[in-house]
């Protein structure tokens, strides 16, 4: 699926989608939402942000099939993608890196979900030779719900999401109004001087097919 039909398939689920309006507090109201579903999903669905990336090999290419993946991938429905974004590697060395984020609807716990989105790295040859090493697919679990968790395997929020304009930026496209837990609105994590300095184009539609 390219990103375009992912958008639009998305844009098409955000009729019955709260979340501009709610923010991540959606997850609490979802009983009352009615998302299509794949899947013969059981309840509770909750609604979690993946931030998406990729600077080796095809990074394009890797970030539109991660999508195609999240929306294969047992559990989970792609409600939305956002734009995909071009930013310079931080804390990195490397090619630039594509980003995007994805909202999705998962019937899987936070802890299963992110063993699903290793897998999905897994497939693209996902290696770690070294910290913050270039890397084909790089997926996140930037939100689950209003969760927060802490285990030794998951941090949720993700601990450097309200720091990362590659992140904030396709997040406040899917949802301008989400609030961050523990760190406020992401327009206001978006708004500080160390984000706005950080390097980011947003590729337009015609580029990402
Ligand atoms: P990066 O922080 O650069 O994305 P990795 O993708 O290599 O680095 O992730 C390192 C570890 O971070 C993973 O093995 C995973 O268990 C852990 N981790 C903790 N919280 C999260 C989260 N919210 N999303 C993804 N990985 C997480
Ligand atoms: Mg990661």
């Amino acid at each position: 699926m390219s990103l375009a039909r992912a958008t639009e398939l998305g844009s098409r689920l955000r009729g019955n989608d709260t979340s501009r309006a709610t923010g991540i507090n959606m997850s609490t109201t979802t009983a009352g939402i009615a998302v299509p579903l794949k899947d013969d999903a059981s309840f509770p669905l909750a609604i979690a942000y993946i931030g998406i990336g990729a600077n080796l090999g095809d990074a394009r290419a890797n970030v539109v099939d991660a999508l195609a993946r999240l929306q294969r991938q047992p559990g989970c429905t792609l409600m939305a993608a956002s734009s995909m974004y071009r930013t310079a590697p931080i804390d990195s060395s490397g090619d630039d890196y594509i980003n995007a984020v994805a909202r999705i609807a998962t019937t899987l716990d936070a802890e299963t979900l992110l063993q699903a989105l290793h897998a999905i790295e897994q497939a693209h040859g996902r290696e770690r030779p070294y910290r913050n090493a270039p890397r084909t697919l790089d997926l996140d679990l930037l939100l689950y719900a209003d969760q927060t968790i802490s285990s030794p395997t998951l941090t949720v929020p993700h601990p450097r999401m309200h720091e990362r304009a590659f992140v904030l930026m396709p997040l406040l496209e899917l949802a301008p109004g989400i609030v961050i837990p523990g760190h406020g609105p992401a327009q206001e994590c978006a708004a500080s001087p160390a984000v706005q300095a950080q390097a980011i184009a947003r590729l337009v539609t015609s580029q990402q097919t």
